[in-house]
Formats: C-alpha cells, sequence, structure tokens
C-alpha cells in the first residue's frame, strides 16, 4: 500500500533509538549505564503522585476541556507571570500532553508550506522533523563552541529573510547547556519586530539553570504578541512519563492549538493536570533538591571529561546535559566521527552518550565532533562512567577489534546491502 508522501519527511529523535539499544543489551545481560537519555532519573514527588491518587479516587478520570482545565491553566498563569514577567490570561495558555505537541502544534498552525524556519543546530531534532513535516523549509543556526553555545548574531541577521515565518530558540539548551545571554534575545526580538515572524522559546529547562537567571525572549515590548513560549512538567519535576506541558501563546493562535488538542488528544489526561497542579503549587524543595544535585553532577562530569586525554568540555550554565568537543579523540584513536565514538563506548565501554548526529545534520563546514552525556543519575555511576570511558579510550587493542569488527560489518552491508533502510524516515542517523 502507497504512505502519503509527507510521512518520509518526518524525522525522529535517535535517543530512543539508543534507549531500546540500551535495554536490548541490559536483557542480553550487559551491564550498561546509560548517559543518553533526557530525563531526571529521580522519582516524581509524593505530593504529585498522592494528587494524582486523590485525583482518580475522586473519578476525575473524564474528559476535560481541551484547552486545559480552567484551575491549572490559572496556576500556569500565575507561574508564567511570576517567572517571565509579563501578563497573562488563562485564554493564552493550551495544555498539552507534554512540552513536544507544542513544537508539533505551533509550527502546523503558523507555517506554511514554503516558509523558512530558522532553528538551532545541534539542537533538540525535532524542530527540523517538523519543519520538513510542515513542507517548510529548514534554516539551521549554528551554535558555536566559542560563544558557550549561543550563535552569532550577524549569521542569524543573514538567514532571515522575507519567508522567515519563525525562530525557534531554546534556553537553557538541548544538548549543549548552553544558555541565550540577554542582549541576543534582544536582538532576535528586535528582528522579529522588523520582519515580523514567530517566535517558539523552548524553555522546558528554565528551572534548571546554574548561573544567572532566566530569561524569556517573551519580555520584551512587542514580543508577547509574537511569542509561543514552551514549558512543562517533564524536566522540572521529574515527570517525563507523565505527559504534562503548556504553550503559552496569544489568544488567537491558542484556539487554533486548542482546536488541534480537539481534533488529536481531545484533552490532556485529567488526573495528571490534577497533579501538574499540585507540582506547581505545592512544596518546590524536591525542584531545588534536584538542581543542586545536578550541579553537583555537572562539575563532576565536567572536570573528569576534561581530566580523560582528548576531551574539552564546557562548563554548562543550564540543562542537565555535558557537551564535550570529542574530535581529538576521535582523530587519534582512528574513529570516522562521533556517532563511531558512540558505538565504541556503548558496546566496548558499556556507556551510552549521544553523538551529535542525534542533533541535526552536520553542517557542511563542521570539523568537529561532540558527544552528548546527560548528567541525571548519582556521582557513583557518573564516577564508574568516566573510568570505563578512560580505561576503553587507553586499551588500544580494544579500539583495534571494534574498529576492525566495524569495517566488516560495513563490507558485508555493502554487498549485501542494508535488511531494511529506515534513512528514507530519520535524518538525524
Ligand atoms: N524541548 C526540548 C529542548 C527537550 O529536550 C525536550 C525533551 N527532551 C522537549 C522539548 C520535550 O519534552 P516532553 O518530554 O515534555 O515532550
Amino acid at each position: 500500500m502507497k504512505l502519503a508522501s509527507r510521512i518520509s519527511r518526518l524525522g525522529t529523535e535517535t535517543a530512543f533509538e539508543v534507549l531500546a539499544e540500551v535495554n536490548l543489551l541490559r536483557m542480553q545481560g550487559k551491564d550498561i549505564i546509560a548517559l543518553s537519555i533526557g530525563e531526571p532519573a529521580c522519582a516524581t514527588a509524593d505530593n504529585i503522585k498522592d494528587a494524582a491518587k486523590k485525583a482518580l479516587d475522586q473519578d476525575l478520570t473524564h474528559y476535560s476541556p481541551s484547552q486545559g482545565i480552567v484551575e491549572f491553566r490559572t496556576v500556569i498563569v500565575e507561574y508564567v507571570a511570576r517567572t517571565r514577567g509579563i501578563p497573562v490570561d488563562p485564554s493564552e495558555v493550551v495544555v498539552v500532553p507534554g512540552g513536544k505537541p507544542v513544537i508539533f502544534f505551533s509550527i502546523l498552525a503558523c507555517v506554511e508550506e514554503g516558509d523558512e524556519v530558522i532553528y538551532p543546530l545541534p539542537g533538540y531534532p525535532i524542530y527540523e522533523s517538523m519543519i520538513n513535516f510542515a513542507g517548510a523549509r529548514a534554516i539551521p543556526l549554528r551554535l558555536r563552541e566559542e560563544k558557550k553555545f549561543s550563535f552569532n548574531i550577524d549569521e542569524l541577521r543573514s538567514k532571515v529573510s522575507d519567508r522567515t515565518k519563525m525562530v525557534i530558540v531554546n534556553s537553557p539548551h538541548n544538548p549543549t547547556g548552553g544558555i541565550i545571554p540577554k542582549n541576543d534575545l534582544h536582538e532576535i526580538a528586535e528582528l522579529a519586530l522588523k520582519h515580523d515572524f514567530w517566535v517558539l522559546s523552548d524553555e522546558i529547562y528554565s528551572r534548571i539553570i546554574y548561573e544567572g537567571k532566566q530569561e524569556s525572549i517573551s519580555q520584551f515590548p512587542g514580543m508577547k504578541e509574537r511569542t509561543i513560549i514552551l514549558d512543562g512538567h517533564s524536566k522540572t519535576y521529574a515527570m517525563t512519563g507523565w505527559r504534562v506541558g503548556y504553550g503559552v501563546m496569544p489568544r488567537e493562535l491558542a484556539l487554533h492549538v486548542t482546536r488541534l488538542m480537539t481534533n488529536s488528544n481531545s484533552c490532556t489526561a485529567t488526573f495528571t493536570q490534577h497533579a501538574g497542579m499540585e507540582a506547581m503549587t505545592g512544596d518546590q524543595n524536591s525542584v531545588d533538591l534536584m538542581v543542586n544535585e545536578f550541579r553537583r553532577n555537572r562539575d563532576l562530569i565536567v572536570d573528569g571529561l576534561n581530566a580523560i586525554e582528548g576531551f574539552k568540555c564546557h562548563k554548562p550554565a543550564g540543562a542537565f546535559y555535558a557537551y564535550p568537543n570529542v574530535t581529538a579523540v576521535c582523530r587519534e584513536k582512528g574513529f570516522q566521527d562521533s556517532k563511531q565514538l558512540q558505538q565504541f563506548l556503548l558496546y566496548k565501554a558499556g556507556v551510552a552518550v549521544l553523538g551529535q548526529q542525534c542533533f541535526g545534520a552536520r553542517a557542511p563546514d563542521e570539523i568537529q565532533e561532540y558527544i552528548r552525556l546527560s548528567y541525571v543519575s548519582s556521582p557513583g555511576e557518573i564516577g564508574a562512567a568516566l573510568q570505563r570511558i578512560q580505561t576503553a579510550l587507553s586499551d588500544s587493542s580494544l579500539i583495534k577489534s571494534f574498529l576492525k569488527e566495524e569495517q566488516t560489518k560495513n563490507l558485508i552491508t555493502q554487498r549485501a546491502g542494508p535488511i531494511i533502510s529506515l534513512d528514507k524516515f530519520n535524518r538525524n542517523t
């Protein structure tokens, strides 16, 4: 049977494929330390779980409004007004199952076929996937290591055109942990006003900041009218599996995003919204504790990585990812690229990380190699992972045998062809 052509334009998030690989290896009895997945390792706080249980006991298990329960939206309004310093009305909030649907729905609602959307590279792979899916042109904006993984404003200026319909910003940033300085946000805001484009501001890591404070582009004059703020409970409250997120956007757009909700999900699960409400109004101690643990883990992993020959790692200012430059390791040890290093570390060191290919197609002039390690687990596990990486990379015969196996695998694939090629559907691998 023939599929719709648009489906071939949809990308994916390869972190989930690595997760499946990790699970398979673990089922085979292999001991793998996973620093690959982007979610807090700690449990959801008890008060939040209790609120969900209470909601279930009260039979709050039916449909609720597609836009989100009004009490919850009121809580979100107060939170966003307080944290971003902007007035917000409940009619400007749409509750959705996780942060991702805000990307999906706002791109579908704002971007036409043939429009251009500028997005960060490296970046969260769903941006590029959704831009392509919508039939728009994905225009990458490079984040520069020498700018602590912010971008060059002149480079952004040169990419903005009459066709630019949206610019996506993500701060704190996945995968680099970088934060866009307030001045740069201001410059983007000026461009947005001048060229009349939307800004999708992905602020899902807004509470996980180690230096300075959260700045939202929505705070600048005239920006609230053209900004979609993405935030949610996945990272801040360790609630990735609950699926609670929200978008804050102009009222007219909120009406359309709500209609997309009605057409796709009907509503976000009612009892999880009650849990989400408790998360925002209850004791915030667990968030502070978690961020303090991440800060300690960040220092541990950055120092540990910098002590390994060939690694060069910036200290990230937010989120929970280290993004070391591993160009020297790849060149000196003979790995083709960071993807091959990712495979070596998974299969020979028992440590799952993500290579830079998981965060967008390589820019033509990009010659550096990077990997992402998420530092959400215990210091003991992080220490063990660092030890494993160091030991495996100092074992030249292990590297030699791995590279030989890779070469044989390549030869077999070249002769027989891949059994199933997912490449067409998977732009990020
Ligand atoms: N944006 C970014 C930058 C993310 O890293 C993630 C999750 N990895 C999301 C959005 C989506 O979050 P959620 O799981 O709530 O859909």
